[in-house]
């Protein structure tokens, strides 16, 4: 049995709490003071943290976590202090019985990576601040292209694949999902779930690969909607890395 639960950190981040009959890993801790008092109340066995990428608001709570309670660290391979597993791609590792593997995503950071587990064929992917319910991550570091073929390796993997993001940006991803895609039926849907989820204070994810390829704009950039949306509105020619990169500029000035 596995069970994944949100933390609440910052204004909208969150930290993944996973568990099983052998202990708990946190990913992206960027605060530290709920998880000190859930290992010191003895809620929960800390085994290990996952750290998807560098920014503050995904690791600052690390140093104090491992002060705490030394445990084992994977995380990307530049200088993050605290990580003590430095993985790449395909690498693979075993954390409280579950049988991780590391995908690189860069674009909104160069140094980012996801963590995968077929778990038994009920698929589990944290993928930070790369793919997003609805939308994706700004691109900072990396190049569109980067960004593009990230999502393109994520959207390949299994459709059941439930998505762990790194924030609750959803709805107002969906709302721009809508400008882009008025006549989408299942995003229409979906925008309305999500309202009332977050009305009621309920997380909106995981989403899971089958729904994005539904409703989120950045994996359908092929589909005759998006791409004749982005043409007639850029006067662009048809090519779906232009595209993808007119549909992300638009979305940082939305
Ligand atoms: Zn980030």
């Amino acid at each position: 049995m596995l069970s994944v639960e949100p933390i609440n950190a910052y204004d909208d981040n969150y930290i993944w709490l996973i568990t099983t009959n052998e202990g708990s890993i946190v990913v992206d801790p960027g605060e530290s003071k709920k998880i000190i008092e859930l290992i010191e109340n003895d809620t929960i066995n800390l085994r290990g943290v996952l750290i998807t990428h560098h920014h503050y608001d995904h690791t600052n709570g690390l140093l104090d976590i491992i002060e705490k309670k030394d445990v084992e660290v994977y995380g990307p391979t530049n200088n993050i202090q605290g990580i003590n597993n430095r993985v790449r791609e395909l690498d693979k590792f075993n954390l409280i019985g579950i049988n991780f593997e590391v995908i690189e995503i860069p674009g909104h950071t160069l140094d980012h990576i996801a963590f995968y587990s077929f778990n038994n064929g009920e698929p589990i992917l944290f993928c930070g601040d790369t793919l997003f319910a609805g939308g994706c991550g700004r691109v900072f570091e990396g190049t569109y292209e980067q960004m593009f073929q990230s999502l393109n390796k994520i959207s390949n993997y299994p459709k059941e694949t439930k998505v762990y993001c790194g924030h609750e940006y959803t709805l107002s991803n969906l709302k721009f999902a809508l400008e882009v895609d008025p006549n989408n039926d299942y995003l229409k849907n979906e925008f309305k779930n999500v309202g009332n989820l977050i009305l009621s204070k309920i997380p909106s994810l995981p989403t899971t690969l089958e729904k994005e390829l539904k409703l989120n704009p950045f994996l359908r950039c092929n589909h005759n909607v998006i791409k004749n949306k982005i043409i007639k509105k850029f006067d662009m020619i048809d090519n779906e890395l232009e595209i993808f990169t007119a549909l992300r500029k638009w979305k940082d000035n939305f």
